[in-house]
């Protein structure tokens, strides 16, 4: 445990989506280790409260709040109530996502084409226009959004998947020109195949599901929710201060 002279962020404030499972809770738990308050969001209200319990027993400090990131009122409404808390927002972390089955572009139908793009990229956008209005009233903030090693190469059965995480990259880059020289940092990280409730469901849950995704890791294993973790900390940290419009490619070699 990190003592409090050492902690990086005693006093700041992050926000992160999808922090019920996975990539999320690692990150919410790193930015707690780190002494930030962490302001925690999922669609999904159970395993959210989990995550805030895992913080709590550490000695952190979360506020938890169910939020949809597809629905614009509740975006606003939980980032309001980051600003009535807290009083200051300084990290987001926007992350929350869903895989979608494999399945070859044609024959997406549309709604399912509008749900990965609406959960997966729309939702970013969401997040940061009204996340950038906070961080610019105070002077400054990072941000950090979840692409993938689908946001760098095309991979067969992902057509909307990959359009989104692409597309993430896009975004992040040209926010992140709009504003570096207000004191936004704004990257992306882009996780290789990480052990999550997600690669789960992708991989079907079987030794041989599992076995056949890390057939695609050049180091040989998944990567841990906690290796993505320390690359986002880095990316918001003073160590990261000059990395602006990055994406963090952070996959055992998958995408090498
Ligand atoms: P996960 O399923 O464990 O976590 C995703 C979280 O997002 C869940 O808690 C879920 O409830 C939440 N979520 C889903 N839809 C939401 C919505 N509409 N509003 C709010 N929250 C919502 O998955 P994970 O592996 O931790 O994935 C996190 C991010 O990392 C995703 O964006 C995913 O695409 C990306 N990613 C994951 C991997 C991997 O191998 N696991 C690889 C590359 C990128």
């Amino acid at each position: 445990m990190n003592t409090i002279e050492n902690k990086i962020f005693t006093g700041k404030v992050a926000f992160v989506t999808g922090a019920g499972t996975g990539i999320g809770r690692a990150t919410a738990l790193a930015f707690s280790r780190q002494g930030a308050s962490v302001v925690i969001t999922d669609v999904t209200a159970e395993t959210l409260q989990q995550t805030a319990q895992l913080i709590e027993q550490e000695g952190g400090c979360s506020l938890a709040i169910p939020c949809d990131v597809t629905q614009t009122g509740a975006v606003k409404a939980a980032l309001d109530k980051v600003i009535d808390t807290f009083g200051r927002l300084d990290y987001a972390f926007n992350n929350a996502g869903v895989e979608q089955p494999k399945i070859p572009l044609a024959d997406i139908d549309e709604a399912e084409w509008d749900r990965i793009v609406n959960t997966d990229l729309r939702s970013v956008f969401l997040c940061m226009k009204y996340q950038i209005p906070l961080m610019l009233q105070q002077g400054g903030g990072a941000i950090v959004n979840t692409s993938s090693g689908a946001g760098v190469k095309g991979i067969p059965g992902q057509g909307a998947y990959a359009a989104a995480k692409h597309g993430i990259i896009g975004l992040t880059k040209s926010a992140a020109l709009d504003y570096a020289a207000q004191n936004i940092r704004i990257n992306a990280v882009c996780p290789g195949i990480i052990e999550t409730p997600m690669m789960d469901r992708f991989s079907g849950g079987t030794e041989e599901g599992r076995q056949q995704v890390i057939a695609q890791e050049p180091i040989g294993r998944m990567g841990k929710p906690e290796e993505i973790a320390s690359a986002v900390i880095w990316l918001c940290s003073e160590g990261g201060g000059f990395a602006i419009g990055h994406a963090l490619v952070v996959d055992g070699g998958q995408t090498v």
